[in-house]
């Protein structure tokens, strides 16, 4: 069979382990675990080939190493994974794999080490460039450092770069968000993703936003940066391409617009979500555990032939109402919108006529538009977007 007779479908890696937690992050990541490394490196590669059975009618085009710190992962165990991904899955031929790193331990060898392994997207946690922003967050890592990393995977032999930047963050002014901005633009990387910092609960940020310690973010600034933002990268030959994305043309995160289109994908790991055969289910968080249930799973199938996917903590099979509403949210995070045509050959509704309340209170409100054949968020929709998506959840009253 020719590759092109496969389904595509994604495949996401978890790495939970942090040399230090930052203050904002509430992903599934930890420090102080790393002697759970030798074991979880064996529990990835079993997990890899327990579900390699349900995704033989799949070819992998994209991989995904996230964390937590992938860049912190011994070159060995990632020629390892990726050796058993390449055994246990077919393949595209053309196959976009991505790490994550993290540019404090980032060195020329490690990089060149992981180009050679078939890593041919890196995407670097910078959030600032700014010594006192970089503190508040907890960051490890100093401006410096990010140029050195920067030019080191150049020397690498990386071309496709991503550098994360965080806006709206407690008493970051118009002109520190600015400066950050035009250090990186001059790097001329790929690939920028800017995300307005949310204070989560649980955060160690968020209790020194509740008890007075570190101002709220203010809303009103975020927007002002967010503006300038667009403005500035579009000068500076970037296109938009999604909320919070940007690339050089043809620079595209092709595995973040699966998640986008609501396309298939599968999450190895502890804490790894997946979408695959039209269910959603996610993964223990817990990497102790997360090992734990990998091997009980496996014992199971080695001595009886059958696996129950005890790794996995909670799943639904979502009904219709929320399939549509998952694929037009998500659609409509990318700025070219959502194609009615293609949308009623996947989900059997036309959004204009299935979502018409919602889409006339936006259109009116100036936050959606509605032209031919496509529907998408304006730019001050962009700017508003959980205005929108929270009228198209299923059983909400759209309020005019
Ligand atoms: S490096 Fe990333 S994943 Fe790790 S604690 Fe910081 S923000 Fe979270």
């Amino acid at each position: 069979m020719a590759n092109s007779d496969f389904d595509p479908l994604s495949l996401y890696l978890h790495i939970p382990f942090c040399s230090s937690k930052c203050g904002y992050c509430d992903f599934n990541s930890y420090e102080g675990l790393d002697h759970l490394v030798p074991e979880y490196t064996p529990a990835l590669l079993s997990e890899i080939e327990l579900w390699s059975a349900a995704a033989k009618s799949y070819a992998l085009r994209t991989i995904f190493f996230g964390g937590g710190t992938p860049s912190l992962t011994d070159l060995e165990d990632i020629k390892e994974i990726l050796r058993s991904v390449h055994a246990n899955y077919q393949l595209m031929e053309t196959v976009e794999c991505s790490l994550e790193a993290n540019p404090t331990e980032l060195t020329l060898e490690h990089l060149t080490g992981l180009r050679e392994l078939g890593i041919n997207r890196l995407s670097m946690g910078v959030q600032s460039m700014n010594e006192e922003e970089l503190l508040l967050l907890e960051r490890d890592h100093s401006p410096e450092r990010v140029l050195d990393a920067v030019a080191d995977a150049r020397a690498a032999g990386f071309d496709n770069i991503n550098l994360d930047l965080m806006f709206g963050l407690p008493d970051q002014t118009l002109e520190t968000w600015q400066q950050s901005v035009r250090t990186i633009v001059s790097l001329g990387t790929e690939h920028l993703s800017c995300y307005a910092l949310t204070v989560e609960p649980g955060t160690a940020l968020y209790y020194q936003v509740q008890k007075g310690f570190t101002p709220e973010p203010d809303p009103d600034m975020a927007a002002e940066q967010y503006e300038w933002t667009q403005d500035y990268l579009k000068e500076n030959g970037y296109v938009q391409y999604e909320i919070s994305n940007w690339s050089k043309p043809g620079k595209e995160c092709q595995h973040n617009i699966v998640y986008w289109n609501a396309a298939p994908y599968l999450g190895i790991g502890a804490g790894a979500h997946s979408f695959f055969a039209g269910q959603r289910f996610g993964n223990t968080d817990a990497p102790n555990r997360y090992i734990e249930q990998v091997i009980e799973t496996k014992l199971e199938r080695d001595n009886n032939g059958r696996a129950t996917m005890r790794q996995i903590a909670g799943g639904e099979t979502p009904d219709r109402e929320t399939l549509i509403s998952d694929a037009i949210i998500l659609g409509l995070r990318l700025l070219q919108g959502v194609n009615e045509d293609e949308f009623e050959t996947r989900h059997g509704v036309r959004p204009s006529a299935y979502f018409a309340k919602q889409f006339s209170k936006h259109a009116d409100n100036g936050l959606i538009e509605l032209e031919g054949n496509s529907v998408k968020l304006s730019a001050r929709g962009l700017l508003l977007s959980n205005e929108v998506f929270i009228d198209l959840i299923p059983d909400r009253e759209v309020v005019s």
